[in-house]
């Protein structure tokens, strides 16, 4: 499957802004973009003064979409999904991405970073409702329960969390560390996304 390979600190320099990338390094002061906030490249500096409209609408874009880790085709049809259901677009759109299992695998702590997620679930380390699931995109819903497989409870970075951890998990969701399982208890809405995104960019860029 096609990913993204440019450097990952690189990505959050372009936007301006943390994108929360790389677990506990984007909480050092080793961040990229702690050091050097200008966008990359020769012109970074240059190219940051000049935005258009259209500009911005697609920075926006850009950054909510990497924020997430999901490539472009994906996002168009979370976009589109997010268009056909009740409320608001940008709300939902949000809301959606939330939803996905690798986020909320992130959000529950058990992994560092939505990437490290991501590849937990994709090599089957995950369980919903106590079936393995491994795919990264698929839509929790409210009551599910995910976990982390038998065999892989052993892995030192579980064990490790089983100990104890201090991650503050957000309100839509519950976890039990030594069970390494958590609820979703509701599903999220736009007030539980913790980033300062303009969605209603993203919205006016799809309407164009
Ligand atoms: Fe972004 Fe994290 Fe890299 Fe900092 S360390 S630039 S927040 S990915």
């Amino acid at each position: 499957m096609a990913r993204y390979t440019e450097a990952v600190c690189r990505q959050c320099r372009r936007e301006g802004q943390k994108l929360f990338l790389k677990g506990a390094r984007c909480y050092s002061a080793k961040c990229a973009i702690s050091k050097r906030p200008t966008p990359p490249g020769m012109h970074g500096q240059a190219r940051a003064r000049k935005m258009s409209e259209y500009g911005m609408q697609l920075r926006e874009k850009q950054k909510v979409r990497r924020t997430y880790g999901v490539l472009e085709t994906q996002f168009r049809r979370t976009f589109d999904k997010a268009a056909r259901v009740k409320g608001v677009t940008g709300d939902n759109l949000l809301a959606l991405l939330e939803r996905r299992l690798d986020n909320v695998v992130y959000r529950l702590g058990l992994a560092s970073s939505r990437a490290q997620a991501r590849q937990f679930v994709r090599h089957s380390h995950i369980t919903v409702n106590g079936k393995k699931v491994n795919i990264p995109s698929y839509d929790v819903e409210t009551g599910d329960v995910i976990g982390v497989r038998e065999k892989s409870r052993d892995m030192e970075h579980f064990k490790a969390l089983r100990e104890g951890t201090t991650h503050v998990v957000p309100k839509w969701l519950t976890f039990e560390a030594e069970q390494l399982q958590g609820t979703v208890n509701a599903l999220p809405q736009r007030e539980d996304v913790d980033m300062a995104f303009e969605e209603h960019l993203i919205v006016e860029l799809y309407s164009k």
